[in-house]
């Protein structure tokens, strides 16, 4: 919940206007002294939204801090709204994110204000990737900014974001010369004493399987998960499930542990279970719930292909009466991530939100070089640059594969969106079942031009690309044949090259068959980009010349007409007519 402070008329106003936006995630503390109203927020909410001057706030707030792990983020906003300030609990708290999303509501030219150094610089911050982290975080952060060496140790590729070129295995650039430093980040889920100077992040790498009687209490499955993993030098905070049969699903015992130790239970099919190779296989379960491994085979299925069992099988030992609970350990095989991502037509402004994140969450970026130059500017100091020149699409694809598949974070690049007429599909051919794969779609060109022109693309329409570079022309000829005898709008994407000249002529001669001369036609070339231009045209009258590389054409169907100089395709529904 967000609690809304304010004191004045102007600032009170500003919080209506937010809480009218987020009715469900806000509550307005407008009763009393503000010094009261802050302190019950500060009570009741995980963040704050202050309407009051950053010296007024500092004070109320200062009696108040209990810590970085526990105080809530709070904003501040000046009385005119020029500024959502992050005062307190940058990453831990949102305050980051909350400062950005209270200057998009409040629009108007607000700042959201970020002093946070790894926000403000782009490096990542040791507590912003969503993993644990212990030790001397504030240490190892200031060295990373200021450009010190820092060693990095990681037991596995894991698919972190970009990190400066200091931070590296040697503490030395690039996995270089080894620089002698005392300040150390490990990535591991081994216990470790930590020096004065180093810190650890504890990558999601370990799934516990777990056992257990009927009745058996949370108690004495978390003594066992506990005492399991501390006699194996293991971390619990890289624990990322208890695994178990579906037949235990609903054990009390097993729920609560689960959830006291922050982590989903998961849950296999007996016939699964029995299917898995388990070092310690026994009768008992076997007559029970119908699988010989519960404990081990859970947790090796949990962790997924070439997981590694990293403790086999182990009962509790509670004084007195028959153990009720047993758990195994397994341990992840990291999985390299490859993100697909379309980066819409040219301006900044159509590129996603989401496909800024996967930049700024990948150390490789793979390319073209034309739309990798679009996005440089976004990608964290340190990234890896894979970029080539027209053509190569296969060895692009595949060296994007190849990158995911050596447990990296890659994000793909492409145009508009990357599934239309681009890099997915090749990618996607090549990508095995052994990486993890996210889409982030991109407003196509078709889109982009649509929304210059009017509404073309009001009715049933198709995309059609003239490069008969790797279709044969005669394919190409009978789609188009087809969409013009089923009178669908039709976007023509590649419709014209220096080398390419007749197909676009061909394509519409074969539209003009069933569509009227005066049928419009939406010439748009680099949609969204500085030299945009838009020609809105009749199929007489269209002039090939008109039209390049950087175009796309669309024809409208028997229906389309031109409205006050915008292209117009009715719905066609009857209430229309
Ligand atoms: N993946 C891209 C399309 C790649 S095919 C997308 O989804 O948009 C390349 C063709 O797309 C170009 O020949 C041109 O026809 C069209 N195109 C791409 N960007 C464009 C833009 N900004 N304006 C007009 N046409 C564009």
């Amino acid at each position: 919940m967000i609690g809304l402070v304010a004191a004045t008329a102007a600032g009170s106003a500003a919080a209506r206007r937010l809480a009218d936006a987020w009715p469900e995630r806000t509550r307005c503390y407008d009763e009393g002294p503000v010094r009261t109203a802050v302190e019950r927020a500060f009570a009741d909410c995980d963040q704050l939204v202050c309407f009051l001057a950053t010296g007024a706030t500092v004070r109320l707030l200062a009696p108040l801090l209990r810590g970085k792990a526990a105080d809530p983020g709070v904003v501040c906003v000046d009385e005119a709204g020029r500024f959502a300030v992050a005062l307190l609990g940058g990453h831990g708290g949102g305050a980051n994110a909350l400062a950005a999303e209270v200057a998009e509501l409040l629009g108007d030219g607000c700042t959201p204000v970020v002093t946070t150094a790894t926000d403000a610089v782009g490096v990542p911050g040791l507590d912003s990737l969503g993993w644990p982290v212990e030790g001397a975080v504030a240490a190892v952060t200031r060295a990373v900014l200021d450009g010190a060496p820092v060693a990095l140790r990681a037991d596995a590729a894991w698919p972190l974001p970009a990190l400066p070129p200091h931070v590296g295995a040697g503490g030395g650039a690039g996995g270089g010369a080894a620089v002698s430093t005392d300040v150390r980040l490990y990535v591991t889920d081994r216990r470790l004493p930590l020096a004065a100077r180093e810190a650890v992040l504890r990558p999601p790498s370990l799934v516990v399987g777990v056992g257990a009687s009927r009745g058996a209490s949370a108690d004495e499955v978390l003594g066992l998960v506990g005492e399991t993993l501390e006699d194996a030098g293991l971390s619990p905070h890289s624990v990322t499930a208890l695994a178990t049969v579906d037949a235990k699903a609903g054990e009390p015992g097993l729920r609560a542990a689960a959830e006291r130790l922050g982590v989903p239970l998961r849950t296999f099919p007996a016939a699964a279970l029995a299917a898995v190779d388990v070092p310690t296989p026994s009768a008992a379960p076997l007559a029970a719930v119908g699988t010989p491994s519960v404990a081990e085979a859970a947790a090796l299925t949990a962790a997924g292909a070439d997981a590694e069992l990293v403790v086999r099988k182990r009962k509790s030992a509670p004084a007195g009466r028959p153990a009720m609970a047993t758990c195994a350990v397994a341990r992840r095989r990291p999985r390299g991530r490859l993100a697909v991502v379309g980066l819409g037509p040219g301006a900044r402004d159509l590129l996603t939100p989401r496909a800024r994140a996967e930049l700024r969450r990948a150390s490789v970026v793979v390319g073209l070089d034309q739309y990798v130059a679009q996005i440089r500017d976004l990608l964290r100091p340190g990234t890896r640059v894979l970029e080539s020149g027209l053509g190569a699409e296969e060895e692009r694809a595949r060296t994007a594969v190849a990158e995911a598949r050596a447990g990296h974070a890659v994000a793909l690049v492409g145009s508009g969106d990357a599934g239309v007429y681009a890099m997915a599909s090749p990618a996607l051919a090549e990508a095995g079942a052994d990486i993890d794969v996210a889409g982030v779609p991109g407003v196509t060109a078709a889109l982009a031009a649509a929304a210059l022109l009017g509404a073309p693309l009001g009715h049933d329409h198709v995309a059609v690309s003239l490069s008969d570079l790797h279709t044969p022309w005669a394919v190409i000829e009978r789609r188009v044949r087809a969409a013009a005898e089923s009178d669908l709008v039709v976007t023509f994407y590649n419709p014209r090259s220096r080398a390419r000249h007749r197909q676009l002529p061909e394509a519409l001669a074969l539209l003009a068959k069933h569509r009227a001369p005066t049928t419009p036609v939406g010439v748009v070339r680099n949609a969204s980009r500085p030299d945009e231009h838009v020609l809105l045209t009749t199929l007489a009258e269209l002039d090939p010349r008109s039209v390049d590389m950087m175009t796309v054409v669309t024809v409208g169907n028997s229906a389309t007409r031109e409205v006050a100089g915008r292209m117009v395709t009715p719905r066609g529904y009857r209430w229309q007519t």
